[in-house]
């Protein structure tokens, strides 16, 4: 429990020798570089093409927004329950109040929560749709995340039309304790209730998807998606390694890996997720 009696760190005199300036903050700029194969595109273009990189194909995070543009027909989306707000049931404090740092996500996301959903179309057919934002405290899961998702697939049920879920976050949220939790419960409740309805639940994984949520609703989808190398998992890889005490084989956690081990049905590349989810709700739907 180390972290909840964090040691100030000792700040550096100003007598120290000038280190040279730090490098832009990603995100920040006009120009975009890609972090594995060093492509430069200006940033304009890079959000023009889904922040996917046009020399390797990486798939940035694409904020939550675009998410719905990128697969709903266009002016299709309705959002619901945005007014849903995080309380703090535990006076949770750890390195700071989590009052605090609530507030301070609500400015820096412009969110309420990590985690928006409604209703729109793809190709024609109503689905009801929900996304994590990961921008939000690493996209974790509390009380108003797993109450948005039953919700999510509540409206599916009562509306008798497929569901689709966007995953992308650290797990459940440590700052609403054993309430983050009972999410897991709670959300696989509601997708047990959906089945006798027999229409879809997409469960579409994208960078990363671990914890509580890999381990409940995420998981449980009719068909499973992942975009390309996307980390998916419950515990974190050193912490497996310490367990079994063993080393993990290459790509372990990664999409690839877990497609070729049975674990997802298909990697999907986001130029073509549109295209792809039109084509299941017309099989299946
Ligand atoms: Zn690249």
């Amino acid at each position: 429990m180390a972290w909840f009696s964090k040691q100030k760190k000792v700040k550096a005199k100003d007598s120290t020798p000038a280190s040279p300036p730090p490098p832009p903050a990603k995100g920040e700029g006009i120009w975009y570089k890609c972090d594995d194969c060093e492509t430069v595109v200006s940033r304009a273009d890079h959000e023009k093409n889904w922040n996917v990189c046009p020399g390797c194909g990486r798939h940035d995070a694409l904020p939550i927004r675009r998410r719905f543009e990128l697969v709903l027909d266009p002016g299709t989306f309705q959002e619901l329950d945005a007014d849903l707000t995080p309380q703090d049931p535990l006076n949770f404090v750890d390195a700071k109040k989590y009052r605090d740092r609530l507030k301070s996500t609500y400015k820096t996301s412009g969110l309420r929560d990590a985690f928006i959903s409604g209703v729109g179309a793809i190709s024609g057919v109503p689905v009801s749709i929900g996304s994590f934002a990961f921008e939000f405290m690493g996209g974790s899961m509390g009380s108003v995340v797993g109450e948005k998702v039953a919700r999510v697939i509540d409206r599916a049920y009562e509306r008798r039309i497929p569901c689709i879920v966007f995953s992308s976050t650290g797990g459940a949220r440590m700052q609403e304790g054993i309430f983050s939790l009972m999410q897991m419960a709670k959300t696989s409740a509601a997708l047990n209730r959906f089945r006798s309805v027999k229409k879809p639940y997409v469960s579409v994984m994208l960078h990363p998807t671990t914890g509580g949520v890999a381990a409940s609703f995420a998981w449980l989808g009719d068909v499973v998606i992942a975009e390309p190398k996307a980390l998916i998992g419950f515990a974190g890889p050193r912490v497996i390694e310490q367990t079994i005490r063993e080393k993990l084989p290459p790509g372990f956690q990664r999409s690839e890996f877990l497609l070729e081990h049975g674990m997802i049905d298909a990697i999907v590349h986001r130029h073509e997720l549109r295209a792809k989810l039109g084509q299941l709700l017309g099989l299946l739907a």
